[in-house]
């Protein structure tokens, strides 16, 4: 056991729903269609009229009654071309034909379609030979097919992809009503940290956690809002979270939340809370990495609820806490329905050894498809919570339980963060 004693560890699924029960989603607001890519809808949208808005043709052919063909091969006249985007002008009389394009409406009287490389030249000019009996409606896609007028086309909570968005402009919703996409907050806290590539003196560190924050919720469909390095001061911190509360709709700000003297991301939350309402929590949160963490509420002007996640310092802890507390706020923020990370099921296919300690270890791993078609795992390297390198060469977190382990061959629970190979 370390010094913490389980009784005040908190699991990470109580974490979650505290941080989560604590904040709504984003207001609705009104964007163009091409703007829309990666919001989530917030309200039904249907169908204007039936899609497709006329019985057209499926195929390059010839516009027939189907029951003119039922000795074929048959000649018929052809009395007309229709291109696409172009209304017919004549109905199709029994022994006749209208050579027609994909998308074109159906003349009236034909019910068929024989494709074009299914026909002939016919014996005079004027004529074609029609080599197979067409069946009633053979390649006509009907008016309403895909979808009703009044249908449902796109529910809300759908987080809208490409293809929501070729539909959506095919039913003439050129402006949507999606939930407000977070502006978040970037904080890092830190009197070591160094921006930039001014020479490090002993003891100054690169400032990571910022930029790979940043880049994370640039990755996640956020607006990230770069608030700097603020010192190891309460009074420069409590201004700089003040900052964020005020221009944002949510705060990551990363280090001084542990237990040393100089950790007053907690006390300037607590005072902030005091000061403009809200609600502070400090957890201890049963997870390796990423075990502490101060969370809060803020009633920031306007009546707006800001959550705060004050992160662990150490770039890995920063990371995780990320992308198993933060992130699933932020997703709901931004309207999604489930944001909670999914748990994938794999097959460990290193020894995941370790000791018990109350806490679930998320463990860096790289995962990738098996022989079999089952995710197997293997560890992406050294597991402190200082060594970015093996998060950098993970692309998921194995889950692995308080006990002695997972050996290999054995089943795990991993979280993906990045993209299978
Ligand atoms: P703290 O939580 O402030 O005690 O920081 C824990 C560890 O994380 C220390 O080794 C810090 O130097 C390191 N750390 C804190 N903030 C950052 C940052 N923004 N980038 C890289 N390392 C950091
Ligand atoms: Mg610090």
């Amino acid at each position: 056991m370390d010094r913490d004693s389980v009784e005040e560890l908190v699991a990470l699924e109580d974490v979650q729903r505290v941080v989560l029960g604590s904040c709504l989603p984003l207001g609705p607001i009104e964007i163009g269609l091409s703007d829309a890519l990666g919001f989530v809808l917030a309200e039904d949208v249907h169908a204007s009229g039936d899609l497709p808005p006329f019985a057209n043709t499926a195929m390059d052919g010839y516009a027939l009654r189907a029951d003119d063909t039922r000795t074929a091969p048959v000649e018929l006249s052809v009395i007309g071309v229709l291109p696409a985007g172009t209304a017919p002008t004549q109905a199709v009389e029994p022994g006749t034909a209208v050579q027609i394009m994909t998308g074109a409406p159906i003349p009236p009287g034909a019910d068929g379609i024989a494709i074009v490389e299914r026909t002939e030249p016919g014996s005079s000019d004027g004529k074609i030979r029609v080599l197979d009996q067409v069946s009633p409606g053979a390649y006509v896609r009907s008016a309403g097919s895909d979808l009703r007028r009044g249908d449902l086309a796109v529910a809300a909570g759908t987080v809208i992809g490409p293809a929501h968005v070729g539909l959506l402009a095919s039913v003439d919703a050129t402006r949507v009503t999606v939930h407000a996409r977070p502006r978040v907050g970037v904080l890092s806290t830190g009197d070591e940290l160094v921006g930039g590539t001014v020479p490090l003196e002993l003891g100054q560190i690169r400032d990571s956690n910022r930029q790979g924050l940043l880049a994370a919720l640039q990755r996640d469909g956020f607006v990230g809002v770069d608030l700097g390095v603020r010192r190891d001061d309460e009074a420069a911190i409590s201004a700089g979270i003040r900052e964020g509360v005020e221009r944002c709709d949510a705060l990551l700000t990363s280090g001084g939340v542990s237990m040393g003297e100089f950790d007053f991301v907690k006390v300037a939350l607590e005072t902030l809370v005091t000061e403009l309402g809200g609600r502070a929590h400090q957890f201890k949160v049963a997870i390796k990495p990423a075990k502490p963490l101060s969370f809060a509420v803020v009633a920031a002007p306007g009546g707006r609820l800001v959550p705060v996640f004050g992160l662990p310092g150490n770039p890995v802890s920063s990371m995780v806490s990320y992308q198993v507390v933060a992130l699933p706020v932020l997703r709901k923020l931004a309207g999604h329905r489930s944001p909670l990370p999914r748990r994938i099921p794999a097959v460990a296919a290193d020894d995941f050894e370790r000791h018990p300690d109350g806490k679930l270890h998320l463990v860096r791993v790289v995962a990738a498809m098996g022989a079999d078609g089952r995710l197997i795992v293997r560890s992406a390297g050294e597991q402190g919570s200082h060594q970015l390198a093996a998060l950098a060469a993970a692309n998921a977190l194995a889950l692995v339980p308080n006990g002695t382990g997972v050996s290999t061959g054995s089943e795990v629970q991993i979280l993906l963060t990045g993209p299978l190979e």
